[in-house]
């Protein structure tokens, strides 16, 4: 960024020399030209007007009213002649002054004679244009009028008769008329002597100054020639090689800033004056300025094009940092969040796990509380087999001592039946006993219901309720847990032997029946029914209407049949008594012959 910066600014350096060079080369080539052709229309007018009063003099040289007013200058009717016809003369040719000099220097006639600073009288000897007539030649001089103060460029010519020089003829040009056609031009023209001393020039205030100071021998020369009279000739205050042609020059003045020129000059030697052309610089300057403004403004734009376009890939690449870091944080948030998901996972499993043996310890418990239910018959069952071993042993040995070998075999035989049916008993109530894995198998419907059955038994017999089973010739097979199976059923039983217990029929009857893929086993019972009310609470843990129940059979019954894949049902009888039903998927069908 810094560098494009810096090759903007080389760049905008670059062109602002190229450009001003180009500008200031082009603008001055331009301005040499138009300088040096307004130069040219400038001198040839000037040549032009002096040209129109050249022969002017030499006309007048050999008239014979002027060579009468030389012989005779006492005359005082030949003076007023010839003034007058002077002054025709000077009007006719639109001169500033005629005038007629003897040859002592004084002049006898002008066309002035009746002005009050008229010429006549004024002795005009030291005046270079009245030596060099006096002496045979044209004479041509520009100077300061001593008596009138005006500017003029006078033409001299002698008078001649009789091939002597009798006197001097001059004709006086008004340099003004000149000056009134060139102001309101922009250019300085001017017309310089030898000494830089501006004669003619269409700036008023830059009339008879030098245009650099002069020496003190110099005025005094200058005071001598009585060229400009006693007019002080002060200094512009140019700078610069003046000789050179074209060159540059400076104006110093009491202003803040110094005035820049172009000069172009041109020497015109018949006349004895260099003609000046000064343009000032000021357009090149304000091109130059424009130039810079214009090529700024370029830059400008670009500058800002640029910062423009750097904004943007800035913009883009905090948008782009921006982008990543959101990504970056919604990464780590997504892994914050899946590890705490684990986590949660982890922690549900546990939950689970601990749910489930939680469960299995409940189920164990109830079961154990089912069992110290049926635990009194139970015992009761295997004791009277006991008591009954004791007796057949007692008998068999005294049967043994009378030799009664047959009595002996047979309570033996009798002993042996009795600790069997202990053992089926021990068996049976291990097996109901233990833990279950919670593992499925297949195991055919009949033999959990008989065993379930076979459980409860003591108890049915002690409280002389009957049961009855109706397998409808349905022996089918189901996908359980048998022990838990098992413990269902002995729960219902249990339930229904209680129900019935002060009931007068005491009757209980388990119907298998198929609905569809479903096998049910209805375990019916003559007890009062249950209460409607109590209907839809029935398998809600810890719900009981007994004094000693803990409400969990019917609720762990439920939850052990949705585990397998079945349900349970409750329901009072058209009749009396109540109803559970179970319903499991049958998993094998075993047609009975
Ligand atoms: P508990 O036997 O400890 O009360 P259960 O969950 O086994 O717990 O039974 C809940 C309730 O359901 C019993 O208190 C009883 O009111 C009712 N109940 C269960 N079986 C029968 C039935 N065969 N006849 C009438 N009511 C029953």
């Amino acid at each position: 960024m810094l560098i494009t910066r810096k090759f903007l600014i080389a760049c905008y350096l670059i062109s602002v020399i190229i450009l001003s060079t180009w500008v200031w080369r082009s603008g001055y080539a331009k301005l040499v030209s138009q300088s040096n052709q307004q130069l040219d229309i400038f001198a040839a007018h000037l040549q032009s007007q002096l040209q129109r009063f050249d022969a002017i003099p030499r006309l007048l040289f050999d008239q014979k009213l002027v060579v009468a007013s030389l012989q005779d200058t006492d005359n005082a009717q030949l003076q007023a002649k010839t003034n007058r016809y002077l002054n025709h003369v000077n009007n006719t040719i639109s001169a500033s002054d005629t005038y007629l000099i003897d040859l002592n220097g004084t002049t006898i006639a002008a066309n002035n004679w009746r002005d009050e600073q008229t010429f006549i009288g004024k002795n005009f000897a030291f005046r270079p244009y009245f030596q060099q007539a006096v002496s045979g030649q044209q004479g041509r001089y520009f100077a300061l009028g001593t008596t009138s103060g005006q500017r003029g460029y006078y033409f001299s010519s002698p008078v001649i008769n009789a091939d002597k020089i009798i006197g001097v003829v001059v004709v006086k040009m008004d340099l003004s008329k000149i000056e009134k056609e060139w102001t309101g031009k922009q250019a300085h023209f001017m017309v310089t002597d030898d000494d830089n001393i501006i004669f003619i020039s269409n700036t008023q205030s830059w009339l008879l100054h030098s245009l650099t100071p002069l020496s003190t021998e110099k005025r005094h020369q200058i005071t001598r020639s009585r060229r400009y009279g006693d007019k002080a000739i002060a200094a512009l205050n140019f700078s610069g090689p003046l000789e050179d042609n074209p060159t540059l020059l400076q104006l110093t003045t009491s202003k803040p800033f110094a005035t820049n020129y172009l000069s172009i000059s041109k020497y015109m030697p018949a006349a004895g004056w260099t003609v000046r052309v000064f343009a000032p610089l000021t357009a090149i300057f304000i091109d130059i300025a424009i130039g810079m403004v214009l090529l700024s403004l370029v830059f400008w734009l670009l500058n800002l094009r640029l910062r423009l376009s750097m904004h943007k890939r800035q913009r883009d690449q905090d948008k782009e940092v921006q982008r990543i870091k959101t990504k970056h944080k919604l990464e780590q948030e997504v892994k914050r969040r899946t590890a705490d998901l684990n986590n949660e996972i982890i922690e549900r499993q546990k939950m689970e796990q601990t749910l489930r043996d939680t469960q299995k310890e409940l189920i164990q418990t109830a079961k154990l509380a089912v069992l110290g239910q049926l635990s009194a018959s139970i015992s009761h069952e295997l004791n009277n087999p006991l008591a009954a071993i004791r007796s057949y042993a007692d008998n068999a040995l005294v049967f043994l001592q009378r030799e009664q070998h047959q009595s002996t075999q047979d309570n033996l035989q009798r002993i042996i039946h009795l600790t069997e049916r202990m053992a089926k008993i021990s068996s049976q109530l291990k097996f109901f006993a233990r833990k279950s894995s919670g593992e499925l198998h297949t195991v055919p419907l009949r033999n959990v219901i008989n065993m379930a059955v076979e459980l409860v038994k003591p108890q049915l017999k002690n409280n002389q309720i009957s049961i009855t089973v109706d397998d409808a010739n349905i022996d089918v097979q189901v996908n359980v847990d048998q022990v838990q199976l098992e413990q269902v059923l002995v729960n219902l039983l249990s339930n229904a032997m209680q129900a019935v217990e002060d009931a007068s029929e005491k009757n209980i009857h388990i119907i298998l029946c198929r609905h569809q893929e479903q096998v049910i086993v209805q375990v019916d019972d003559s007890g009062s029914g249950i209460n409607p009310a109590n209907l839809p609470q029935l398998f809600d843990p810890f719900f009981t209407t007994k004094d000693t129940g803990l409400g969990l059979g019917l609720s762990i019954s439920h939850k052990i049949m949705r585990n397998m894949h079945g349900n349970i049902k409750a329901e009072n009888r058209p009749n009396s008594g109540a109803r559970f039903s179970l319903s499991l998927p049958i998993a094998v069908i075993t047609e009975l012959a």
